[in-house]
């Protein structure tokens, strides 16, 4: 076991398997579209949902987001540690647009676990990890979970034996205002609300025993103001057409190509930077080609589906 071999994988765009002080998560660099696709299809998700961040500490995030003071008292009571930060995406952010599914802000944290930090340091960038297991199975608390849910599609495992168990990172956007808890975990309510005051609780979470929200339906989704139009085979004059593949029709205002290879992983790489391309003016209407509905593709369309059920003013429904 190397860290300075894991953080070579990385940085190459491979996946790393690491423990942090709640579960095993799945690494890749958080700044590359490509490796974070590759989260993705490993985990095999049919939904893309915005991915933490992880870094060392204060310091990095700034360089992420467009930190504030809140964030800096909250920073100093728990970091490192189950706190994670929803703060706005800084202007010259280098994090993957995939990794924040589209939206317009990042979610950072600075685990505790001794592994974790000492990979991030060789990295030198963020790490984007959720729980290192296929989706729907339970989250990998020790190496061998991860090597029975994911196998050979990740790189290297980072054996830190049995993780404490522990809950998951509360999730607290602070560009609410109070902030909002997204996600109920490691750091209590009432711990947060005796640094920063009141906060309030994202309407999502139940209250009760059936608190555990399944991630991703927390956050609200990335949605173009433009109308969207799937399965296109034709192209009006006014459209931006959403291409993919090598047979692509003529005649849009724009045509952007998700991968004309048809790779699914470049699509997905591709997606949230040629959706926003698109949605500009003059183009008065985003026109889709097929996507097929396999591995990464099944993600890739439920996102084109949520952007086409939108009424096209830009609200989410
Ligand atoms: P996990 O990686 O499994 O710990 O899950 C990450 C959690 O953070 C999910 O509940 C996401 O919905 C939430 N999250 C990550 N980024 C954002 C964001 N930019 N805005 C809102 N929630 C986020
Ligand atoms: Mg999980």
């Amino acid at each position: 076991m190397s860290i300075a071999e894991a953080a070579r994988l990385i940085l190459e765009g491979g996946l790393v398997a690491f423990p942090t002080e709640t579960v095993y998560g799945l690494g890749g660099d958080a700044t590359n579209e490509r490796a974070v696709a590759a989260i993705f299809e490993a985990k095999g998700r049919p939904q893309f949902n915005p991915l933490i961040s992880h870094v060392l500490g204060p310091d990095e995030a700034k360089r992420l987001v467009r930190w504030n003071d809140t964030a800096d008292r909250l920073a100093a009571r728990f970091w490192p540690g189950p706190l994670t930060l929803v703060l706005p995406r800084a202007k010259e952010s280098p994090v993957a647009l995939l990794a924040t599914a589209g939206l317009d802000t990042v979610a950072v944290r600075a685990p505790a676990h001794p592994l974790a930090q000492a990979l991030i340091r060789a990295v030198g960038r963020p790490l984007a990890a959720p729980s290192a297991n296929r989706s729907g199975a339970v989250s990998p608390t020790r190496a061998e979970h991860v090597v029975q849910s994911l196998g050979d599609r990740v790189r290297m495992i980072l054996d830190g034996g049995p993780c404490q168990v522990g809950l998951e990172s509360t999730v607290l956007d602070l560009t609410t205002a109070p902030p909002t808890l997204l996600r109920p975990g490691g750091a209590t309510r009432e711990a947060i609300e005796a640094v920063i005051g009141p906060i309030a609780v994202s309407d999502a979470i139940p209250s009760g025993d059936s608190a555990r929200k399944s991630p991703g339906q927390l956050a609200s989704h990335y949605a173009p103001q433009r109308p969207v139009r799937l399965n296109a085979s034709t192209v009006a004059a006014d459209e931006g057409l959403l291409a993919f593949g090598p047979d692509v029709p003529s005649g849009a205002r724009l045509t952007l190509n998700l991968s004309p290879a048809g790779d699914l992983g470049e699509a997905a790489a591709n997606l949230f930077a040629m959706l926003r391309a698109l949605d500009q003016p003059p183009i008065g209407r985003i026109a889709v080609m097929p996507i097929p509905p396999t591995g990464l593709g099944l993600a890739i369309n439920d996102r084109l589906r949520r952007a086409a059920a939108d009424d096209g003013t830009g609200r989410q429904r």
